[in-house]
């Protein structure tokens, strides 16, 4: 095949302008990049679009002309579809008309007098650019089921009103469906899609004759920038009642969250903080609305900051394992069995930092990997310290996330650790969390099979935090069952409690499997636990997770123990 080339021409640009100075300064500005005609009223300017309808670029737009004005040829552009693919930039002195004349369609516009050169002339290229990039997203400027905006769109136009129009005080709202995914499953896409119309219909009922504008800018979320409102609760219900008045037979529970306005504040910094409000009520339907404010700008902030300084926390070594010893009480004196390795952020400026702050944070990021080789290589090399160093067999489990168990090289990473430190596959430990037992299964299952084919030890943990079922267990090649803190807590004061944890324990003999119980802080605690047949106690009354200098002290007092019983 031939390879045509073609050689681009100059683009055709054409000038509708009355005022012959003004020609003259926009031909200066242009000739030397463009061909350009002239129109000097609304009425020739269309005779020319139509004659040079395919190979005309762009229409430069005075708003006040003689015969026919700017705002009636955008009127006739925008309804005839042979015009409609031409840019217009409007050119104006009049402040006000922009948002009119953007309504109408024109794509942007420079102010009288003329700005300089340079400004002019980098408009009209990216305005260009924009369009021949447009053509092929023309039709998507509203979207098909909706009718409201399409994403990009949306936000041009948002932009385009907090910088032009100052004077209008926008909010941001996000409304999002709870559960949205279900509500497609159990009743079909069609059903979802009219849930999402109806929607889209009632905001732009809402809408109507305001400056507000909308869009559906993923799935099931709906974005709305409106006049600053005084009862987002009633705008809410508003919604709300609609879809329970048009889907009675159907649940479906909407949530809000809304970024008041604030005028140093760009929209798209807007919508992102009426969507992580958005986010914070999640599933809460009884407060299904949140409206940004100074404590959710905190945590976004500690959150942002958390995320940033991971990286200089394992460089600069902030991360710090701790080791919580498990006994065996079924012995007496109870004996030092094994440790679990926990982590701690040393921050340099914030301080201790728990786990329960960062752990769920680097898991929804997709990080806690990073995270979790790091105290696995460094529980490995502590556990080979200790032993070469006190010939003493104490295991240490690490902590797994369910991101760990989907990891296709985790199996390798865990055998290398292993194999490099001249370690013993008893030697570490592994838990997993219930819930990561939960979705496919079947993929954990073989995960967990070939972990336990080299050797290592597989305990469950937080079981009976509400996700296994007992069938699905029956299958689970686990070696360890360690029961949720939550069943500890109060077994000494209320039998229905206790009566869980015998049952969690008898569920271990039928698995025949050692059980755990976490959490124990009171001998009363712990007498009721040994009495029950629990073999292995972790908590405070033992000892709360503590540093590797503090916990080599428990282990020389088990060397201690062991030597004055021998
Ligand atoms: P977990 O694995 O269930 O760990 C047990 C948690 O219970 C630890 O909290 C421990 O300090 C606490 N605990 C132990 N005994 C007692 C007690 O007697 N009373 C009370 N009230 N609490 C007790 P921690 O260290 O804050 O860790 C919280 C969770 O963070 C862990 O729960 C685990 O899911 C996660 N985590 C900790 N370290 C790591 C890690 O290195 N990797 C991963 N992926 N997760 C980790
Ligand atoms: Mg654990
Ligand atoms: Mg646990």
């Amino acid at each position: 095949m031939i390879e045509t080339k073609q050689i681009e021409r100059p683009k055709l640009i054409l000038i509708a302008d009355d005022i012959e100075i003004n020609q003259d300064a926009l031909e200066v500005i242009l000739e030397e990049d463009y061909h350009l005609l002239f129109a000097e009223n609304g009425k020739e300017a269309l005779e020319m679009m139509y004659s040079h309808k395919d190979d005309l670029s762009m229409l430069l737009l005075d708003l006040n002309m003689p015969l026919m004005n700017g705002y009636e040829v955008l009127e006739h552009i925008r309804q005839d579809e042979q015009l409609q693919h031409i840019p217009v930039i409007v050119l104006t002195a009049d402040k006000n008309a922009e948002l009119r004349a953007l309504q109408l369609g024109a794509a942007d516009f420079i102010t009288k007098p003329f700005d300089i050169p340079e400004i002019i002339l980098t408009r009209v290229d990216r305005i260009l650019e924009l369009s021949e990039g447009k053509k092929l997203i023309s039709a998507a400027e509203t979207e098909r089921l909706t009718g409201l905006y399409t994403r990009n769109f949306f936000f041009e136009y948002a932009w385009r009103l907090y910088r032009y129009h100052s004077e209008m005080h926008m909010d941001a709202i996000v409304i999002n469906i709870e559960q949205f995914h279900s509500i497609n499953a159990v009743n079909g896409r069609g059903f979802g899609d009219s849930v999402l119309k109806l929607i889209g219909d009632e905001i732009r009922t809402f809408l109507a004759g305001t400056q507000g504008i909308a869009s559906r800018v993923e799935a099931d979320r709906f974005d709305v920038y409106c006049l600053q409102q005084n009862d987002y609760r009633a705008l809410l219900d508003r919604f709300q009642e609609a879809v329970n008045r048009y889907m009675p037979n159907v649940s479906i529970h909407l949530r809000m969250g809304v970024m008041p306005w604030r005028e140093e504040i760009d929209p798209v910094v807007m919508f992102d903080r009426a969507q992580a409000a958005c986010n914070m009520v999640r599933g809460d339907y009884q407060n299904p609305l949140m409206i940004y404010n100074e404590e959710l700008h905190s945590q976004e902030l500690m959150t942002q900051r958390l995320l940033n300084d991971l990286n200089s926390a394992i460089t600069e070594h902030q991360l710090k394992v701790y080791y919580q010893p498990k006994y065996d009480i079924q012995c007496v004196p109870p004996r030092l069995f094994s440790a679990e390795a926990l982590i701690r952020w040393r921050h340099p400026e914030l301080g201790m930092i728990a786990p329960g702050q960062f752990i769920p944070l680097f898991e929804n990021k997709g990080l806690i990997g990073k995270v979790d080789s790091y105290v696995w290589e460094e529980a490995a090399r502590q556990v080979k310290e200790w032993k070469e160093k006190y010939g003493f067999l104490l295991p240490v489990s690490v902590n797994l996330s369910r991101a760990d168990v989907f990891d296709p090289t985790l199996v390798d990473r865990v055998v290398r650790l292993i194999r490099e430190n001249d370690l013993d596959f008893r030697d570490i430990k592994l838990e997993v969390t219930e819930s990561a037992y939960t979705d496919q299964a079947k993929d954990v299952l073989d995960v967990v099979l070939r972990l336990r084919e080299h050797g290592f030890e597989i305990e469950m943990d937080d079981f009976g935090s509400g996700y296994s079922s007992l069938n699905m267990l029956s299958d689970m090649p686990i070696d360890v069952l360690k029961m949720d803190m939550k069943f500890i807590r109060n077994i000494e004061s209320s039998d229905t409690d206790m009566r869980l944890v015998r049952l969690i324990l008898d569920i271990a003999k039928y698995l025949r499997v050692k059980a755990v119980a976490e959490g124990v802080e009171t001998p009363g605690q712990l007498s009721l636990l040994k009495e029950a047949g629990c073999d292995i106690v972790q908590g405070f009354f033992f000892s709360r997770p503590v540093p590797p200098e503090e916990f080599e002290k428990l282990i020389q007092q088990e060397i201690a123990l062991e030597r004055s019983t021998e």
